[in-house]
């Protein structure tokens, strides 16, 4: 792995998604110590720091790495095996079951197969979930990978739709969530974060849920993730256990805040849709997951007006099958389109920003990346943009939300350290995990 010491990285555009949205042409920044130091022109950073290496822009867009809102990067290994499902059949057919015999080995290699699917397609940060077992595993693959992440062992202690899933008490839950909080939060020079993933309501008590609130309550910079409000079959039965909706039951838990972010948010009625507002409660919109159970279409133009901070997402490999944010952007887009018959909703540059800053916001690390912006950490990307898909190109953001894909990312730099450059993934041995990964199927086919 190549770590950034004073290296200067080009492109043909720079896509700054700061403030202003400015793209520069010809440009360049200067990177020292994993830090961005410098934005300008070509002209103008070569001339000041003639000395450093340089990582040449040509046919390339420079952009922020894309920031993943809500990711199973453990669930990677079930790619494929749970196809044409609703969400309670999925979850208690193929996913419970199937990240419950994980051994220690599985859940490293499945997070790490996933974390590299990430880096490869242009991801840097992600916000995920692990497993309710053996989660050190994907702890020790987010930092081997090199991404940035923050990320935690999946918490419930009910399992009674869910007969083939491991229980804990919540005491035992809670006990290895802080093992975990003090192990991992803050490490790596701040690139691990550990959060609190509340699976969803249907598997945590109101116990659990106590219990993970306080402990939220007790560590700075410690999110609490979860689902809501993702199908209509998921909000009937919340009510009948809760006997009230999702929304008003995470609210009378305390659940909700500026430290909280849940996926979907799908099925909200208006007070639902106001309590996320008032509580500056983070959504991330999982539009391929969305379609694919078939769980709804999230108004994601509602929350924008209402002034609620929404970042995209893909969910896990089993319900997109696929991991690149690429493909969220444009099919984000289209949704909110075709829902409104309305043309101009969520246009080029408002999705590129709520794959990158807003996303960044919604996990509330946008103080140090999302952007290019001097000062902050060098989590860059860049796209190709020789390829038959990117010519004529007459703006590059219309390219990387309408027409790009993750493939066509070509270096991705998180921290300062290059982590994928001409098709190497720098700390992935990428065909031992095929080996590996092919075994693991054949333990499934058999
Ligand atoms: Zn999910």
């Amino acid at each position: 792995m190549i770590r950034l010491k004073e290296t200067i990285i080009e492109g043909d555009y720079l896509v700054t998604c700061n403030p202003k949205n400015q793209i520069l042409k010809e440009a360049a920044v200067y990177v020292v110590d994993g830090r961005i130091h410098s934005i300008g022109t070509k002209k103008e950073i070569h001339t000041d720091y003639s000395s450093s290496k340089v990582i040449d822009g040509k046919n390339k867009i420079l952009l922020p790495g894309l920031i993943n809102t809500h990711s199973h990067s453990v669930q990677t290994l079930l790619r494929g095996k749970a196809d044409d499902l609703s969400l309670l059949d999925w979850l208690s057919k193929v996913i419970l079951p199937g990240e419950l015999n994980f051994s220690e080995q599985d859940v490293y290699l499945s997070s790490l197969l996933g974390f590299a699917e990430m880096i490869r397609t242009g991801t840097t940060t992600a916000n995920d979930m692990l497993t309710t077992h053996n989660s050190e595993k994907g702890f020790e693959a987010a930092i081997d990978s090199g991404i940035r992440a923050r990320t935690g062992k999946m918490l419930m202690d009910i399992n009674q739709d869910f007969p083939d899933t491991e229980v804990e008490s919540a005491d035992e839950v809670i006990d290895k969530a802080i093992r975990h909080i003090e192990t991992y939060h803050g490490s790596e020079n701040n690139r691990i974060k550990s959060s609190l993933n509340a699976r969803f309501l249907l598997s945590c008590s109101p116990k659990l849920m106590k219990l993970i609130v306080d402990t939220q309550q007790q560590y700075s910079d410690l999110m609490i993730h979860t689902h809501a409000s993702e199908s209509k079959a998921e909000c009937k039965k919340v009510k009948k256990i809760f006997g009230k909706s999702y929304i008003r039951a995470l609210k009378e838990f305390g659940a909700l805040g500026s430290e909280t972010i849940f996926a979907h948010g799908i099925w909200l009625d208006e007070e639902e849709y106001r309590i996320v507002k008032e509580t500056d409660t983070r959504i991330s919109h999982n539009p391929s997951s969305n379609c694919k159970l078939a769980s709804g279409i999230c108004d994601v133009q509602k929350y924008l007006d209402m002034g609620v901070i929404v970042g995209l997402a893909t969910d896990g490999a089993p319900c997109n099958n696929n991991l690149d944010m690429f493909n969220e952007v444009r099919l984000a887009s289209f949704l909110q389109k075709v829902k409104y018959l309305n043309e101009k909703i969520l246009p080029a540059q408002q999705i590129l920003r709520m794959a990158t800053i807003d996303g960044a916001r919604a996990i509330n690390w946008d103080h140090e990346v999302g952007s290019i912006e001097e000062g902050k950490k060098a989590d860059l990307i860049q796209v190709d943009v020789s390829d038959v898909n990117a010519i004529p190109l007459y703006d590059p953001v219309s390219h990387l939300v309408y027409s790009a894909s993750g493939k066509d990312v070509c270096i991705v730099i998180i921290d300062g350290k290059i982590l994928y450059q001409d098709n190497v993934l720098t700390t992935i041995d990428i065909e031992k995990i095929k080996k590996e990964v092919k075994k693991y199927q054949e333990k499934w086919i058999d």
